[in-house]
C-alpha cells in the first residue's frame, strides 16, 4: 500500500505577507503546450503560479460570490466537475485540474485592490509562498514536498513559519484533490480502461484550444 508523506524542505524561515498582490498575477508560461508531461511538472511549477482549486474550495467560493463554477474555473476542457480523462485506448491519462481564472491583465478575477473572497480563498492561496512539489518515489510512495517561492517579498519578514500549520494545509488540500480524483482513476483502471504503460499529462488550462468541447 502506499504511504504519503509531508515534509518542509527548508529550514527556519520567516514569512508575513506585505499585501502586494503580485500572487494574485497568475503567470501561464508560453513554452508549454496543452498537456504537460509528468517528468516536466517541476520546471512547470517553477515557472507559472497558477491557482488550483479543490471541489470544496470551487464549493465554498460559488455559494460565498453567487457565481456559477464556470464564470471562474478554467480548465483546458468544458468544465464538468471530472479532472479525469483517457485518450488513445487508456494510453494517455489526463488531468484536467481546475485552477483559478484570470482577467486579460493576468490578475484574478476575484481580485479588486485586494482579494474580494478572502474568507473562502483557495487553499492554494493561503499556502502561497509556500507550495507543494510531488514526488513519486520507485515504490510508488508520494512524497509532498513543501518549498517556498523566494520572490514572494514576504518572505524574509516577521515570524518563522509554522511548519506544523503550513503541513495540515498541504495534507487537507491534497486529501481533497484525492478525494475527487482517486475513485474515477481506480474505477477505470478496474475496468481496463487504463493501460499499465499510460503516460499521465497535466494540463495547461486557460488555452481553450478544444473549441468544439466547449
Ligand atoms: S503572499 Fe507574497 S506575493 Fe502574495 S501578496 Fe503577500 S507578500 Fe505579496
Ligand atoms: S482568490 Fe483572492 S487571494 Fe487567491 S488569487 Fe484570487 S484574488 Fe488572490
Amino acid at each position: 500500500m502506499p504511504t504519503v508523506q509531508v515534509k518542509t524542505v527548508f529550514g527556519d524561515v520567516k514569512f508575513q505577507c506585505q499585501r502586494c498582490g503580485s500572487c494574485c498575477h497568475h503567470r501561464r508560461p508560453p513554452e508549454f503546450d496543452d498537456l504537460i508531461p509528468i517528468d516536466r511538472l517541476a520546471e512547470f511549477w517553477e515557472k507559472s503560479n497558477l491557482i488550483y482549486l479543490t471541489d470544496k474550495d470551487i464549493h465554498n467560493i460559488s455559494r460565498r460570490s453567487r457565481k456559477k463554477p464556470e464564470e471562474f474555473v478554467d480548465t483546458l476542457f468544458k468544465y464538468n466537475g471530472d479532472s479525469v480523462r483517457v485518450e488513445d485506448g487508456g494510453k494517455k491519462v489526463i488531468l484536467d485540474l481546475p485552477v483559478m481564472k484570470s482577467k486579460e491583465d493576468t490578475t484574478c478575477v476575484f481580485y479588486k485592490n485586494g482579494c474580494s473572497v478572502y474568507s473562502v480563498r483557495p487553499k492554494a492561496c493561503r499556502l502561497f509562498p509556500f507550495r507543494v512539489e510531488e514526488e513519486t518515489t520507485p515504490k510508488g510512495d508520494i512524497l509532498l514536498n513543501i518549498t517556498y517561492n523566494p520572490t514572494c517579498p514576504g518572505i524574509g519578514k516577521g515570524a518563522s513559519v509554522d511548519k506544523k500549520r503550513l503541513e495540515k494545509l498541504v495534507v487537507d488540500q491534497f486529501l481533497h484533490r484525492t478525494e475527487s480524483i482517486f475513485p474515477k482513476v481506480q474505477r477505470l483502471v478496474a475496468e481496463g480502461k487504463i493501460d499499465r504503460c499510460a503516460k499521465i499529462y497535466r494540463t495547461l488550462p486557460g488555452r481553450k484550444v478544444h473549441p468544439a468541447e466547449r
